[in-house]
């Protein structure tokens, strides 16, 4: 793989070098804990030496009967899952950790067809990596998750929508006086989208936006599109007539600005 690390403990640093490209990976806050579940010993050896080098706490068990068990026990910050697992394969395990928490879930799969991925975000994957992977890719994509779930809650701002309140600070979307329980990545999408209402954002901006990285632009479509569908079903009172999230075809998604409260956000 022509990987190189170098781990500086004194500077809290982590680095690494692949194909010319260096990235340093600041740890100084870094103590979250991940969850591993891979049952191939030597990906769950090499994910956790990776993500331990990065300065991740790691747990790492070898099927999905355990982790759902390690996550009662040790409630996880992120979720490495494999999908092809001996027991309780992948899909199950992401679909109940999802069923009781919002823990960001990062899947590996080496099933990185379309299908396979839409599947893995319908059932409330955050992200997902491709079989093979690099170790530079898999610890900046758990880097990207975690900040994201972590982000600084600084923008004290509310967005008042007739008949949804979106608080910005709090992360919290209400639909009348009920909290809707969004994903950490629908609530992103949502909020990319109540920031600038009545504008159309495409999807890999929505993507740059709620992941913090590139994807190629069809992947975007189809990851946001999966997104969108599940944030509809949460917010809409009618899914196949949206009020708030507009579909702008062939261009992306907009914030339908007539429903703002106070037209002057
Ligand atoms: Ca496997």
């Amino acid at each position: 793989m022509g990987l190189v690390c170098r781990w500086y403990s004194l500077h809290q640093t982590f680095s690494f070098a692949s194909r010319g490209r260096v990235i340093t990976v600041n740890t100084a806050r870094m103590a979250e804990l991940v969850l591993v579940v891979e049952d191939e010993a030597h990906v769950r050896e090499l994910v956790s030496y990776t993500l331990q080098g990065a300065g991740y706490r790691v747990q790492a068990v070898s099927n999905g009967g355990a982790a759902l068990e390690s996550a009662h026990r040790a409630p996880p910050d992120l979720v490495v899952l494999d999908i092809r697992l001996p027991d309780l394969d992948g899909w199950e395990v992401c679909r109940r950790l999802r069923a009781e928490s919002d823990v960001p879930i990062l899947i590996m799969t080496a099933l990185a067809d379309d299908e396979s991925l839409v599947k893995g975000l319908r059932l409330g994957a955050d992200d997902y990596v491709a079989k093979p992977f690099s170790p530079m890719v898999l610890a900046a994509r758990v880097q990207a998750l975690l900040r994201r779930a972590a982000s600084p809650k600084v923008q004290s701002r509310l967005i008042e929508l007739h008949g949804l309140t979106l608080d910005l600070a709090s992360a919290e979307v209400r639909r009348g006086d009920s909290v809707v329980h969004l994903t950490p990545t629908e609530f992103r999408l949502l909020a990319a989208l109540a920031r600038r209402p009545g504008q159309v954002v495409s999807p890999g901006e929505l993507m740059r936006i709620a992941q913090g990285y590139e994807v190629a632009e069809r992947d975007a479509q189809e990851i946001v599109k999966v997104h969108v569908r599940h944030l509809r079903h949460k917010i809409e009172p009618q899914v196949d007539r949206p009020r708030y999230v507009l579909t702008v075809r062939g261009m992306g998604y907009m914030l339908n600005r007539k429903q703002l409260v106070d037209s002057g956000v």
